[in-house]
């Protein structure tokens, strides 16, 4: 492999939306539930090739620093609690 660009988040949540999501059960192509992509989806394309470490890695840096709208973990903010 060569020397490849850092990949923008919305070529990041294109690659997640090749797969299904497991939260909501959007099928690949069909945007997510409320208004963004969820979490789990951005973990399936991983698991399945379509996303590579580094583009997990810069999304998962999104939930926490900025709490990009993007970013959606089901609604009920349960999936936000660590303790
Ligand atoms: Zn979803």
């Amino acid at each position: 492999m060569g020397a490849v660009a850092a990949r923008t988040f919305a070529d990041i949540t294109a690659g997640a939306l090749l797969a299904n999501c497991g939260q909501c059960w959007a099928r690949p192509g069909v945007p997510c539930k409320d208004g963004g992509t969820h979490l789990l989806r951005y973990q399936r394309a991983y698991r399945r090739g379509v996303l590579s470490a580094e583009d997990l890695t810069t999304v998962l840096a999104a939930v926490i620093v900025s709490e990009v709208p993007v970013i959606v973990t089901g609604g009920t903010g349960e999936t936000a609690a660590a303790a």
